[in-house]
């Protein structure tokens, strides 16, 4: 008996959950809608919709008229179920934002970081901001659904432990014990592609893809691989590495954070970039990149060299063209492994999206399988820098979407 009423309590929870991604997905829906989706009966859905009204996460959005017969009452998500707070802790920025159930920003405030201080002075200045967005957030008079964490490299997510950052230096961090003590509230940690994936899939461009591959390129090159519509986490939850997958180890490569020589991300992630420039300022080329940087009295960085390139500067376009190539190949490699059909670029270098994805696209098509590439569509991310700041909010708002009766 014990066993039928723990099953019964499971199939409960998976329906409460299915209903509740369906409203989140195609709101706004009416329950007859969801009957003819899920295929349960009128009285189930309801009951279940009844449930996630109470516990504040659906609401009841007017009426829809246009059909024939009776006008339905259209369902859609409460925005106001509760905050989210999201942090992004890059590898030279600590990004902060608190935004309602639907991920619409309420707050926001993002610092440079300096990679080379200890780390428990970065983690003193996020935990500085995380306090700052907390006062804020009192102002709004709504509870806190969670707060997530989106960091570079390998993560124990069940532990929320942060196992090996190759770009910080960093091994075994417990992100998850340390900002839960200090909020009170229940903290998630993921690896900062992981959560830009699955922001795409919740609130972005890939809502209704099943089979997408996410790209985050800035300090280095991560992958959140969305297979058959989830996260493909790998054995130890390590997978979608796809900065280290190695693309030319030549003894004369540039060492990797990561201690290997030739992996991908030392050719096209944003160092390779700035070198690329370097370089070519070094043999007095014709730019005005250094007339910028005097100007602005500013260090050669990304947003820098995309204001050349705004500007016309040919050795800044090539730069960019250059490791677009880079880029290009290895998505070549991915999708030739995985046939997605989207992939999708995000973080700090998508930035300079518009001179990177044409020679990230010549690339792939002279790279990949003519029919698979012509079926993967190459996006930048609506969010932009930010997909991993929006990705930390995300996976919040999964973990309810999931869970539905964890609220209250
Ligand atoms: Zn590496």
């Amino acid at each position: 008996m014990a066993n039928f009423i723990t099953d019964q309590t499971f199939v409960r929870e998976n329906n409460l959950s299915y209903v509740l991604r369906l409203i989140h997905a195609r709101a706004p829906i009416s329950r007859a809608q969801l009957a003819v989706v899920t295929g349960l009966n009128k009285s189930t859905i309801s009951s279940l919709v009844d449930e996630l009204i109470v516990r504040d996460l659906v609401h009841e959005a007017g009426s829809n008229s246009s059909g024939a017969g009776r006008p339905a009452t259209m369902l859609e998500i409460n925005s106001h179920a509760g905050l989210i707070i999201g942090v992004e802790l890059g590898v030279d920025f600590v990004s902060v934002a608190v935004t309602d159930f639907l991920g619409k920003i309420m707050w926001r405030k993002r610092e440079d970081a300096n990679p080379n201080e200890d780390q428990q002075k970065m983690i003193d200045q996020t935990s500085r901001i995380i306090k700052e967005a907390m006062a804020a957030a009192k102002k709004k008079n709504l509870g806190f659904l969670g707060m997530g964490l989106a960091t570079p490299g390998t993560v124990d997510i069940k532990n929320g432990v942060l196992i090996f950052a190759p770009n910080l230096h960093w091994r075994n961090v417990p992100f998850g014990k340390i900002f839960s003590e200090q909020t009170k509230l229940k903290v998630f940690v993921e690896n900062d592609a992981n959560a830009a994936a699955t922001a795409e899939h919740l609130f972005g461009t890939a809502r209704q893809s099943q089979d997408f591959l996410f790209v985050f390129a800035g300090v280095g090159i991560g992958g959140g691989l969305f297979l058959n519509g989830k996260l493909y986490r790998g054995k130890n939850g390590y997978a979608g590495e796809i900065g280290h997958s190695p693309i030319m180890a030549e003894p004369s490569q540039t060492v990797c954070h990561c201690g290997n020589r030739g992996c991908w991300e030392t050719y096209a992630n944003q160092y390779s970039i700035i070198q690329r420039v370097q370089a070519r300022l070094e043999v007095k080329r014709t730019s005005i990149v250094p007339k910028l940087m005097a100007e602005q009295n500013s260090p050669l960085t990304i947003p820098l060299i995309k204001q050349a390139a705004d500007a016309g500067d040919k050795e800044a376009i090539d730069s960019f063209t250059e490791a677009g190539h880079a880029m290009g190949q290895g998505f070549a490699g991915l999708i030739n492994i995985f046939n997605p059909e989207k992939i999708i670029l995000g973080g700090p270098l998508s930035l300079a999206g518009e001179y990177l994805l044409p020679a990230i696209k010549e690339t792939m098509a002279r790279h990949s399988m003519p029919e698979i590439d012509q079926q993967a569509e190459v996006l930048l991310s609506p969010f932009g820098p930010d997909a991993s700041l929006i990705g930390a909010i995300a996976i919040v708002a999964d973990h309810i979407l999931s869970l539905p009766s964890a609220v209250k």
